[in-house]
């Protein structure tokens, strides 16, 4: 398995993959560590959670350069990426608690009714590239937590990254293999989900990736969690306040250098401030640092692989072919590293890539439209559905918008992030279930009812 500076296009280190009988181990390890681990006490696994932050604080500049040399994402964001896994972590280590805590519901009056949510044992996570270390922090702040133990397929460019968690958790005193690493690729996963020991999956990635693990969990009747992608709705109303928005468009549509599933891509525009939105935002889009991503200024490092910078030009291509005009970008640099600058389509039509395909990397394109029913339709008009922000002077108008929008979140005057305390996910092809809050740390526990007579 191979690390590869996408900066600099050289291999920064290599790795021995786990083989079948590595990966046995790794099980049986995970059911005798499971054994121990639920009967800790939620106490201990709170603090171990919250020392697992404090690790984190104290090394966050070389988890912040590690994600950065392997995947490209600027360092500031990087920097950003690991205070959030800490704070994942505080979060969990504070209110898992409250989540776990057993809940008296009514049943019959004679007899004592409540429910219990215990643990599963081990669930596997597959994960990708992109958050290398908050994909995976939100997946096990809650679910070890609960008591599950974590097996990790991390996306095999990011093995550094793999290990670097498995370090942390080491760090923090978490017992030997309550959480472990599997280096092996996507081939190996059918295997894994089909074994009796695995008793839940969860998966971040693309629809392909999504459909192969739901349908492995389904055939072993496995519970699965599923984060795919997403083609972001962002409304802007023909009361928006221009500026605000343009700038937050430009952040929406390239942070993590383009490449986060809820970044916004369809930009759907009012016609009476269309001229003036499109003109601010290629102005933002501009303006931005593309560069180094070691520099602290640089805003859009490069593409994570060759092969993804290559699909999204064919995406851009295709576009441009079916009619799209290129505002700004549109072409990958001449430089190396696999850059794509930040890139503006507007008069995208119907049905070319950038209308109805996921574009990840710093891609907009743009729409205009006659109305809100008009932006609410294309909107909706999409296979996927996980996040979405909608523009506009009136909170009303901005809260009725969002009723409307068929995401798993939607956000006003903001752009559409995740936060620890509030569930995330989607709906349609943007996959199901829920990560982070109470709906996250709920999905993989066995919500027992029990009755006393
Ligand atoms: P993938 O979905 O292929 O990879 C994500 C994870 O799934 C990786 O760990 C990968 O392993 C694993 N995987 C892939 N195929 C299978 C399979 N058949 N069975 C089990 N596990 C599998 O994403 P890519 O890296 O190829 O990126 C392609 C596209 O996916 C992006 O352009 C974007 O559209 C989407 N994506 C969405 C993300 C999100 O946050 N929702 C994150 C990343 C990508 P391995 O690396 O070994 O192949």
């Amino acid at each position: 398995m191979q690390s590869v500076n996408p900066y600099t296009e050289s291999v920064r280190e290599e790795y021995d993959e786990h083989d079948e009988a590595d990966v046995e181990e790794a099980l049986s390890r995970a059911e005798n560590a499971f054994e121990g681990w639920q009967e800790r006490s939620l106490t201990d696994r709170r603090r171990l959670l919250a020392d697992a932050g404090e690790v984190l604080r104290e090394n966050e500049e070389k988890y912040a350069e590690l994600m950065t040399e392997e995947m490209g994402k600027p360092i500031s964001q990087a920097r950003s990426e690991v205070e959030k896994c800490a704070w994942v972590c505080d979060y969990y280590a504070e209110h898992a608690g409250e989540h776990l805590q057993e809940k008296t519901v009514k049943g019959p009056e004679d007899a004592e009714t409540y429910v219990r949510y215990d643990p599963l044992g081990p669930i596997l996570a597959v994960m990708p590239w992109n958050f290398p270390l908050w994909q995976v922090f939100r997946f096990l702040a809650p679910h070890l937590t609960s008591g599950n133990v974590g097996l990790l397929k991390h996306a095999s460019n990011v093995p550094g990254c793999a290990l670097a968690i498995e370090e942390v958790l080491r760090d923090a005193g978490y017992p030997e293999d309550v959480f472990q690493s599997l280096l092996v690729g996507s081939d190996q996963i059918e295997d894994i989900i089909a074994d009796d020991r695995v008793r839940a999956v969860t998966l971040t990635g693309s629809g392909p990736a999504g459909r192969a693990v739901a349908e492995q969990a389904g055939r072993n009747l496995k519970k699965s969690v599923l984060e795919l992608g997403g083609s972001d709705p962002y409304i802007v109303l023909d009361d928006a306040p221009l500026d605000a928005a343009a700038e937050t468009a430009a952040q929406a549509r390239t942070i993590n250098s383009g490449q986060s599933c809820i970044a916004a891509k369809r930009f759907i525009v009012h016609e009476d401030v269309y001229d003036e939105f499109v003109e601010k935002f290629v102005e933002e889009m501009e303006a931005l640092d593309v560069g180094d991503p070691m520099d602290e200024e640089t805003n859009v490092g490069p593409q994570a692989r060759e092969d993804l910078m290559s699909d999204l030009q064919e995406q851009v291509d295709e576009t441009v072919e079916m009619g799209a005009t290129v505002e700004t970008g549109g072409e990958p640099m001449d430089r190396e590293g696999y850059f794509y600058p930040p890139t503006v389509l507007t008069d995208v039509p119907r049905d070319s890539p950038g209308e109805c395909e996921e574009l990840f990397g710093p891609v907009a394109s743009v729409f205009r439209v006659e109305s809100e029913e008009e932006a609410i339709t294309l909107a909706n008009d999409s296979q996927y559905g996980l996040g979405g922000s909608v523009w506009t002077e009136d909170l009303e108008r901005g809260k009725d918008v969002a009723a409307n929008v068929e995401s798993g979140a939607v956000f006003v005057n903001e752009l559409t992030k995740s936060d620890p305390r509030l569930p995330f996910g989607g709906v349609k092809q943007s996959g199901y279930g829920r990560e982070l809050g109470v709906e996250g740390i709920h999905e993989f526990v066995n919500r027992k009812t029990v009755f006393v007579q």
